[in-house]
C-alpha cells in the first residue's frame, strides 16, 4: 500500500510539475518570468509566468509565416505561442547556490522557504528503523523456533511425570534382587498407608539409594516402583539438571521440589545421580561451579527446614565412591541398597521373567543356563535371551530350542562367530595347539573350572580361538592355588606353541595380559606375596563397580617396593609357565591328538574331550551345564567381572 502510494504521489507530481534543469530556472529568473517559489529541502517548486510579449524572434518569424501566408510549416512558433501565456508550474533539483535568494529579491519574486514536513520525518527517523528492526526480530525469532522458547523457560524442571501405570512394569518384571525389592516395598507401603507406620513412631525415609553395576536392574526397579506406587511419581536423570549457564540446575532442582510437594505424598526418581553428586571442591571450572550449585541445592532441598513431609527421592548410581560424602549421610540418602550382579538363582529368575511371552521348547533347561552365565547381569541376561530368539528365527523355528539359547550366551561372551576370517593351514594348526594347551593344563589342575568347549572358530574381534570354563557354581571367593592354577592356565597357550613349534607366535598376546594383572593383583591386593607382604601396595581407579581394563589399579608404594613387586609378578609368572609346560611335555601324545581331532572338527565339547583324554566321561557329565570363564581374548569381559566378585 505504501508503494502504490508512493506512486501515485510521485505520479501526480509528474503530471502537474514540469521538471526543468536548474540552469533553465535560472534563465527564467534571469527573464523575469518567475512569478514564485517555494524553496524546500531538495527541490524548488514555482510557477513560471511567461511575459506576454514574445521575443523578437519570435515575433519575427510569425510574422513571416503571415507574410507569406504559408499555410504549411507546423513550426514550434505556433505552439510556442499558447504556452507563453499560461503560467507553468515548475520544479527542479536544488542546487546550492548562496546568491540564489539575492537573485530571487532583485527579480522581485515573491518566494518562501518549506521546512521538511514533520510527518516525512518522523517517519524516514523514527517508524522505518523501528520496523525494520521489528521485522528483523520477528525473522529471528521464527527462525529460532521452539529453541526461542525453551531458552526463556529454561529454569523449568525437566522431571517428567509418570501416571501410576504408565510403566506397565510392576515387582514381578524384577527378578533376582529380592532384598532391593523388599525395602523398596517397604517405602511404596509407607507412602500408601502412612498411618500405619507413624502410629508405631517409625518416620518415612527421605531418600533411597540404589547402588550397582551397569545392567542389574537399578532403573528397572525405579520403574516399577512407579508401577506400583499408587501417588505421584517425577522421574528425571542426573544429567537433566546440568545445563550451560551456571544456576539453571539449581533452579531445576527447586522447582522439582516445589511441585513435588505440591503433589506430596510422592516419590522423585534421580537416575544416575552421579553426574551432580560428584565430590565437591576436587576439579576446578565453571562446569563445577555449575554442578556444585546443583548438589548444594539438591542438599538443601533434602532436609530443608520445611518438613518434606512425604516426599521420598530414590536415585540409583553405579558410582558410589564418587558421591559427596554429605549425599550419603543419614537424613538424606538414608538407605542405600545394593543391586548387585544376580547369583545363579537370580539368573534364574530373571531367565524366567524375560522368557514369558517367549515361545520355549519343552527341553529348555533355563538353571543349565543361569550356571553357565556366571556374572551376566539382567541386562547381559535380557540380551542373551533375545540372541536366542533372533537365532531361532534365523533357523524358521517356531520354539527356542537349549541349543539357540548355548549358542547366545556363547556370542554374548564371545562375540559373533566369524566364520570368513580365512586362517592358512598353518596359523590354525598353531591356534588348534594354543587352544589345546589352554585346555589341557586346566583339566590337570585340581581346582581349574572345567573345560566346557574348545572352540578354533575365530569370533569377535580378536579371538582366533577359544576355551570356555566354566565353573559348577557361584564363587565368592579363591584361594591362592586356584588363582595360581588359574594363571597356569591362561599360559597353556603359549606354552603348548613352544613345546610343540619351539617358537612362539603374538597369539598369546591376551593371555599374558590377563595373567600379569592377575599376578599383579595378587601380589598388590591380596597381600598373597611372601616377599612383599600383606601391605597393600596399589588401589584400583575406577569405582568397584566399573570393571575398567584389568591395568585400572594405580601403584601406591614406594619405588624399591615396586621393584619388589615387579620382581614377584614375574616369579610368579616364571614358575606357573614352567608348570604349564611340565605338565604339556608329560602329555605330549594327548596334546597332539585332541589338537588333531580339533583341527579336524573346529570345535570339541566337553565329553569329547574328555573321552579324548581317556577319562570317565561321567565326571564331567554333571558338570555339562555350566559354562563361560574364558582364556581366550573375548573372555575378558567375564574375567573382569567374576574378579571383582572375588576382590569383594
Ligand atoms: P541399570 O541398573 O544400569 O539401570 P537397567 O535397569 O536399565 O540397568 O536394566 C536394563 C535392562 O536389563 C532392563 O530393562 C531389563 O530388561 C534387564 N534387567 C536388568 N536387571 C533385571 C532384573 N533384575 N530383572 C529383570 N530384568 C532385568
Ligand atoms: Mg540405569
Ligand atoms: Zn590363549
Amino acid at each position: 500500500m505504501l508503494l502504490l502510494l508512493w506512486l501515485w504521489q510521485s505520479a501526480i507530481v509528474q503530471y502537474s510539475y514540469k521538471t526543468i534543469p536548474y540552469s533553465e530556472f535560472k534563465e527564467y529568473l534571469a527573464k523575469h518570468e518567475v512569478a514564485e517559489v517555494v524553496i524546500k529541502e531538495t527541490v524548488i517548486e514555482g510557477k513560471i509566468q511567461p511575459k506576454a510579449v514574445a521575443s523578437p524572434a519570435r515575433k519575427a518569424k510569425a510574422k513571416a509565416s503571415r507574410a507569406t501566408n504559408a499555410p504549411s510549416g507546423p513550426s514550434s512558433t505556433a505552439q510556442a505561442a499558447p504556452a507563453s501565456s499560461k503560467p507553468l508550474l515548475f520544479r527542479t533539483n536544488r542546487v546550492k547556490d548562496p546568491k540564489l535568494v539575492d537573485e530571487l529579491e532583485a527579480a522581485g519574486v515573491k518566494f518562501s522557504g518549506e521546512p521538511p514536513s514533520f510527518f516525512s520525518e518522523f517517519l524516514l527517523s523514527w517508524i522505518v528503523p523501528l520496523g525494520i528492526m521489528v521485522l528483523l526480530w520477528m525473522f529471528i525469532s521464527r527462525r529460532l523456533g521452539s529453541a526461542g522458547e525453551s531458552i526463556l523457560s529454561f529454569g523449568k524442571s525437566k522431571a517428567r511425570l509418570v501416571a501410576e501405570k504408565e510403566t506397565g512394569i510392576s515387582f514381578r518384571d524384577v527378578a533376582g534382587c529380592e532384598e532391593a525389592k523388599y525395602e523398596l516395598q517397604e517405602v511404596v507401603d509407607f507412602l500408601k498407608h502412612p498411618g500405619r507406620h507413624r502410629s508405631i513412631g517409625a518416620s518415612i525415609p527421605k531418600g533411597v539409594l540404589l547402588i550397582g553395576p551397569p545392567g542389574t536392574g537399578k532403573t528397572l526397579l525405579a520403574k516399577a516402583v512407579a508401577g506400583e506406587a499408587h501417588v505421584p511419581f517425577f522421574s528425571l536423570s542426573g544429567s537433566d539438571f546440568v545445563e550451560m549457564f551456571v544456576g539453571v540446575g539449581a533452579a531445576r532442582v527447586r522447582d522439582l521440589f516445589q511441585q513435588a510437594k505440591a503433589k506430596a505424598p510422592c516419590i522423585v526418581f534421580i537416575d544416575e545421580l552421579d553426574a551432580i553428586g560428584r565430590q565437591r571442591g576436587v576439579h576446578v571450572g565453571a562446569v563445577n561451579d555449575e554442578r556444585e550449585q546443583t548438589l548444594n541445592q539438591l542438599l538443601v532441598e533434602m532436609d530443608g527446614f520445611s518438613a518434606n513431609a512425604g516426599v521420598i527421592v530414590l536415585a540409583a548410581t553405579n558410582r558410589p565412591d564418587v558421591l559427596d560424602r554429605a549425599i550419603l549421610r543419614p537424613g538424606r540418602f538414608d538407605r542405600q541398597v545394593v543391586v548387585d550382579a544376580p547369583d545363579i538363582d537370580g539368573r534364574e529368575a530373571i531367565l524366567k521373567v524375560h522368557a514369558r511371552g517367549k515361545p520355549l521348547d519343552n527341553e529348555v533347561d533355563l538353571r543349565r543356563i543361569a550356571q553357565a552365565t556366571p556374572g551376566f547381569s539382567g541386562a547381559d541376561l535380557a540380551n542373551a535371551l533375545n540372541e536366542a530368539a533372533l537365532l531361532a528365527a534365523r533357523r524358521h523355528a517356531t520354539m527356542i530350542g537349549q541349543q539357540d539359547l548355548e549358542e547366545a550366551v556363547e556370542k554374548v561372551v564371545a562375540g559373533p562367530e566369524r566364520r570368513s576370517r580365512r586362517l592358512k593351514e598353518e596359523e590354525k594348526r598353531r591356534v588348534a595347539y594354543h587352544e589345546t594347551g589352554h585346555a589341557l593344563v586346566a583339566a590337570y589342575s585340581e581346582h581349574a573350572d572345567p573345560i566346557h568347549k574348545i572352540s578354533i572358530i575365530p569370533r569377535g574381534r580378536a579371538a582366533l580361538g577359544y576355551t570356555l570354563q566354566l565353573p559348577t557354581d557361584d564363587q565368592f571367593l579363591m584361594t591362592r592355588s586356584q588363582l595360581l592354577e588359574r594363571i597356569r592356565g591362561m599360559l597353556g597357550g603359549r606354552a603348548a606353541e613352544e613345546v610343540i613349534f619351539h617358537e612362539v607366535t603374538t597369539g598369546a598376546e591376551n593371555d599374558l595380559e590377563h595373567a600379569t594383572a592377575l599376578a599383579r593383583q595378587m601380589v598388590c591386593v591380596f597381600g598373597m606375596s611372601d616377599t612383599v607382604g600383606l601391605a597393600r601396595c596399589a588401589h584400583r581407579q575406577n569405582g568397584i563397580f566399573m570393571p575398567g581394563a584389568d591395568g585400572a589399579f594405580q601403584r601406591d608404594c614406594s619405588e624399591q617396593t615396586a621393584q619388589e613387586v615387579d620382581q614377584e609378578v614375574k616369579r610368579i609368572l616364571d614358575e606357573a609357565y614352567r608348570e604349564a609346560k611340565e605338565i604339556l611335555t608329560g602329555h605330549r601324545d594327548q596334546l597332539e591328538l585332541v589338537a588333531r581331532e580339533l583341527l579336524q572338527k573346529e570345535t570339541l565339547d566337553a565329553p569329547a574331550f574328555e573321552r579324548l583324554l581317556g577319562r570317565p566321561p561321567g565326571r564331567k557329565e554333571r558338570e555339562v551345564p555350566g559354562r563361560p570363564v574364558e582364556l581366550a581374548p573375548p573372555a575378558l569381559a567375564l574375567g573382569e567381572r567374576s574378579q571383582n566378585g572375588h576382590a569383594e
